[in-house]
């Protein structure tokens, strides 16, 4: 692995990648994967994880918010990349990328990675140096892109790969990586924690529940990281667990969105001899020492209030946004998450509630900033919110209240279409409700929280 990775530092080097440069690095999970995305830290550059199912626009306005000097890409994505007009580097099947080659700022990493290579000392660096950006929307208001060092994300590792005995990752550990590795999870806990422990990484390019089964029959999985609608629907379908041998899973782990404890239940019934754990973290902090907080001042044991976290692993900060980046880590340190919840009297913490506006579908984060944005495009619409429906099988559902522009003919259907053209599939608007006038502060904000808990109270509307 060590050897791959210099090598494929040296081919980064040998196409003209610098320290400091920020290079936009947009692949499904792959084994390529980890070796370029070490190969960029390892040289001193930036590494920019894209979301692969994301659209050409939204990776465009990634591109111009982290001042993307390089691109490295799968052909399959080649599409999606190729009006920026950045250097781009191809890896992945050769035969494909050799057909896109067509320009001078195209390159194989292959190509440049074959034979003799010199092999460079990594440049000198300082632990906070950022060294990837990643995105999400925080507490309010559109995708940034978030700041990672050296030091959150090595202090991140340490504290994964140091908890109890048996609950996390051995030498002789088999683990799958169905996370996307662009997410913090993916990138954080199955990537960097497991091949810091020497153990292997098996990854899967796309997600289906059976191929997920045959995987851990075939490969003798050990741990299994997943979000929590791929247990919602294994609970639905044990009968198809009968048809697999699973037995050599040992860790069963889920993040990145909410849990049921009534799922976490059934998962333990169904894995006895399983060590079953839920994570929690954000982008901007994996991993946590942590305090619930209000008004300022901590809370007793099992009082609700909202969860602030400080250590090594806070962000560094969201990139070129100061004003966002002050309204989320105050001055002594504390990232304020906008989650809700309180401590019990064994120091564990229950997350109960979402301040924030973030909707996470499957796992996904959607910014309601983002389709708002997109929705009043919509010559025919003349306002609009969107909240997150509860949802049981894919945690919530992104839901828009609609205010219709006068003498409009538009149906549900029709918001829901027009926006699912011009946004990633995980993004779609999956309900539409028609409202006379959005709620809204004297000073014109979106009273968000007024529509959730209407929708807490009346339902979804199903
Ligand atoms: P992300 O930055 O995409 O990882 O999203 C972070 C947010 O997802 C958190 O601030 C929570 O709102 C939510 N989240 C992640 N894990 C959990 C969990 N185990 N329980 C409840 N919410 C979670």
């Amino acid at each position: 692995m060590s050897e791959l990775v210099k090598r494929t530092a040296a081919g980064l080097v040998t196409l003209g990648v610098k320290p400091k440069d920020v290079v936009y690095f947009l692949s499904p999970n792959s084994p390529e994967f980890p070796v370029v995305y070490l190969a960029i830290v390892y040289i001193g550059a930036v590494a920019a994880l894209g979301n692969s199912l994301n659209t050409e626009n939204d990776i465009a306005l990634q591109l111009v918010q982290t001042k993307a000097v390089f691109v490295i890409t799968v052909p399959e994505q080649f599409s999606k990349i190729q009006k920026c007009n950045l250097p781009t580097i191809l890896i992945g099947d050769d035969v494909l990328a050799s057909q896109l080659k067509t320009t001078t700022s195209v390159s194989l990493l292959s190509e440049v990675c074959e034979g003799d290579y010199i092999e460079m000392a990594p440049p000198e660096c300082h632990p906070d140096d950022t060294c990837s950006l990643l995105f999400s929307s925080g507490t309010t208001g559109l995708t940034k892109a978030i700041q990672l060092t050296h030091r959150n994300l090595m202090s991140s590792v340490t504290a994964y790969n140091t908890l109890e005995p048996g609950d996390s990752t051995r030498e002789d550990d088999v683990c799958v990586a169905i996370i996307p590795m662009f997410h913090v999870f993916g990138l954080g806990i199955i990537m960097l924690s497991t091949l810091q422990r020497g153990a292997c990484v098996v990854t899967m390019t796309r997600y289906s529940f059976p191929s997920m089964l045959q995987y851990i029959e075939k490969y003798k999985i050990t741990v299994a990281i997943v979000v929590p609608p791929i247990l919602v629907y294994l609970v639905k379908n044990q009968e198809m667990l009968a048809k697999y041998d699973l037995s050599s899973l040992r860790i069963l782990m889920t993040g990145a969105a909410p849990l049921r404890e009534d799922t976490m239940k059934s998962i333990q019934a169904i894995f006895p001899k399983c060590v079953t754990r839920q994570g929690y973290g954000m982008t901007e902090c994996p991993l946590i020492s942590y305090s619930v907080v209000a008004n300022e001042h901590p809370l007793p044991v099992m009082t609700t209030g909202e969860v602030w976290v400080r250590g090594p692993q806070i962000m560094k900060g969201y990139l070129n946004n100061v004003e966002q980046t002050s309204a989320t880590i105050d001055s002594d340190g504390w990232l304020h998450t906008g989650d809700l919840g309180y401590m019990d009297n064994n120091n564990y913490l229950f997350i109960i509630d979402r301040l924030k506006e973030m909707i996470k579908y499957r796992g996904h984060q959607v910014a309601p900033g983002d389709l708002e944005a997109v929705l009043l495009k919509n010559p025919r619409i003349l306002d609009a919110c969107v909240v997150p429906c509860p949802d049981d099988d894919n945690c919530e559902l992104p839901m828009a209240f609609v205010v219709k522009r006068e003498c409009t003919d538009l149906t549900e259907l029709e918001v829901m279409n027009y926006v699912a053209q011009l946004v990633a599939p995980y993004k779609k608007v999956r309900k539409v409700e028609f409202i006379d006038a959005i709620p809204k502060s004297p000073t014109g904000k979106i009273l968000r929280k007024q529509l959730t808990l209407k929708l807490r109270e009346t339902g979804c509307g199903d």
